[in-house]
């Protein structure tokens, strides 16, 4: 059985006394290979590893690094088929949809391609006579990025790209379910000229995160994941200084109004809800329709679709829909819906009653559809991350906003309408950090930043983008004094009261 390593100064370590965990194939419902956890030792000489090139990679110019991620750039576009397949193995997502990650990954490189001009500051010249004062950016020393399964690759590039081209270290912990692409992105930076130290991958679970970060010397956290986990992971590194950006889960509602279209909102609806199995942070768990109408003919428009859905092995070229991660999740969905019934939402279509064949041994679920679900209902309140799509039925566009802003999540949200004015009033009033108009899934382009508000994000700064480069630098602000004979100091005499601008 394949067993899968750290990457730590440039090489892959493999020590198999270490202990390791399994790592399933979700599509066949069986260990393919397991993961090495790093255990303490081996973290604490990885954040040495990273501590001693950081003082070289931070001096390099910005150029430079840009440099290397050019090169990185056209390795990862060369090898956009190789990780895809890697995240079809491990993920279950759909090839399509696994390279269709690879590439919103890829442009958050080609964002940090250019991220020399943003590390440019302020400069004011004369401020007082004779003292200009300058402000500028500078690395912030050794990052960890902390990455959730459902993303092995796009997620850590949100992170890495940005955090090396301002000139940072960085050690990477994947998800333990889907550990392998981590170690192709590691070999594609070295290849592309990244020295070795810059980048580094220690593979593990929460033990590991504990040891990482108990170190003084991991100075930033990003972390993308649970709700729980980003809270608990925030509040741990910010106890000892560290700075810290935890994106958590979430709960995205799609608002249709009266005037949207009914087959174009059923489409948005069935990509957002059930794409990728419902496993994203961003997928749409909750349509909030406008009237009585409305909601009986959607209803019925997402059936006829739902029924058309081919679930299957996400290698399979026509799979709309692959698996669930692991059993565990796959019971979780089960209980969620279970407890949809019991708390009496109307279950439209049953996910658990889809035929497999019986051959069929992966984690697989049919796409399900509640009507009729409150918002005291648990499948509302709670994060199911699985294919489970919920039907709520409101009277006005008010009453959308209201339920909306109540809601813990507040990650992603949309509307769909024709209506100007009531787009721009749902995007003003709503409470939720990444807003969609006729847009199902806004997830920011690489040069904007993405992240949530509420229980969907904790720290100061959104991830990549001009907040992704404020989170990996600090400023510095320095007022110089250098004096031109005959021309009169600002300062002449020892000062015993607050310098003022002369
Ligand atoms: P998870 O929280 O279980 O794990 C995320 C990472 O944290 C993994 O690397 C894991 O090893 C580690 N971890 C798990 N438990 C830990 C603990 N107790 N202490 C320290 N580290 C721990 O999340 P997941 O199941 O891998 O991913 C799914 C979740 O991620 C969903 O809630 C989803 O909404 C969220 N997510 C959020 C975003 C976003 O941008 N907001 C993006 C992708 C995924």
């Amino acid at each position: 059985m394949q067993t899968i390593g750290h990457f730590i100064q440039g090489k892959i370590h493999l020590n198999l006394e270490q202990n390791k965990l399994p790592v399933f194939n979700p599509a066949i419902g069986e260990q393919v290979s397991q993961v090495i956890i790093a255990d303490e030792h081996q973290i604490q000489s990885t954040i040495k590893t990273a501590q001693q090139a950081f003082a070289l990679w931070s001096l390099t110019s910005p150029a430079k690094r840009a440099r290397v991620l050019f090169k990185f750039r056209e390795l990862l576009e060369k090898n956009l088929e190789r990780l895809a397949g890697i995240i079809t193995q491990e993920h279950g997502k759909t090839f399509a949809d696994a390279k269709a990650e690879v590439i919103r990954g890829l442009e958050v490189i080609e964002f940090s391609c250019g991220i020399s001009s943003q590390l440019g500051g302020q400069f004011s010249d004369n401020v007082s006579t004779q003292v200009d004062c300058t402000g500028f950016r500078q690395p912030i020393g050794v990052c960890l990025g902390i990455t959730p399964f459902n993303f092995p690759v796009m997620v850590p590039l949100w992170m890495i790209p940005v955090a090396i081209a301002c000139g940072n270290c960085m050690i990477l912990k994947p998800s333990e379910k889907v550990p392998s692409a981590s170690l192709v992105l590691a070999e594609l930076l070295q290849q592309a000229g990244l020295p070795n130290g810059v980048f580094n991958v220690l593979q593990g679970d929460h033990t590991t995160v504990k040891h990482l970060l108990a170190h003084p010397e991991i100075s930033a956290v990003s972390f993308v994941g649970s709700t729980h986990v980003a809270q608990s992971i925030y509040q741990q590194a910010t106890l000892s200084n560290k700075r810290v950006q935890a994106l958590g889960g979430a709960k995205n509602h799609l608002v249709v109004m009266p005037d949207a279209s009914q087959h174009e909102v059923a489409d948005a609806l069935i990509g957002a809800a059930f794409g990728s199995a419902g496993e994203r942070c961003m997928a749409i768990s909750v349509a909030v329709v406008i009237g009585e109408d409305n909601a009986n003919t959607l209803s019925k428009i997402l059936v006829d679709k739902i029924n058309q859905l081919k679930v299957a092995p996400g290698d399979q070229s026509d799979t709309d829909m692959g698996p669930l991660i692991t059993a565990e999740h796959l019971n979780k969905v089960k209980n969620y819906i279970q407890s949809g019934v019991e708390q009496g939402a109307k279950l439209v279509v049953d996910g658990r009653q889809k035929t497999f064949a019986p051959t069929n041994t992966g984690f697989f679920i049919g796409a399900t559809l509640f009507d009729e679900v409150t918002s005291d209902m648990s499948i509302y309140q709670e994060e199911i991350f699985g294919p489970v799509l919920c039907l709520v039925r409101v009277n006005d566009l008010d009453e959308a906003i209201t339920l909306i802003n109540q809601h813990q999540y507040a990650n992603g949200t949309s509307i769909y309408t024709q209506s100007g004015q009531a787009a721009r009033h749902f995007s003003r009033n709503i409470h939720v950090g990444m807003v969609g108009i006729n847009v199902a899934i806004p997830v920011p382009v690489a040069f904007h930043s993405f992240g949530g508000w509420k229980s969907s994000l904790f720290g100061d700064h959104h991830i990549h983008g001009e907040e992704g480069v404020r989170f990996y630098t600090r400023l510095k602000t320095v007022t110089s004094r250098w004096q031109t004979a005959g021309i009169a100091s600002s300062e002449e005499h020892s000062a015993f009261i607050m310098p003022t601008s002369r």
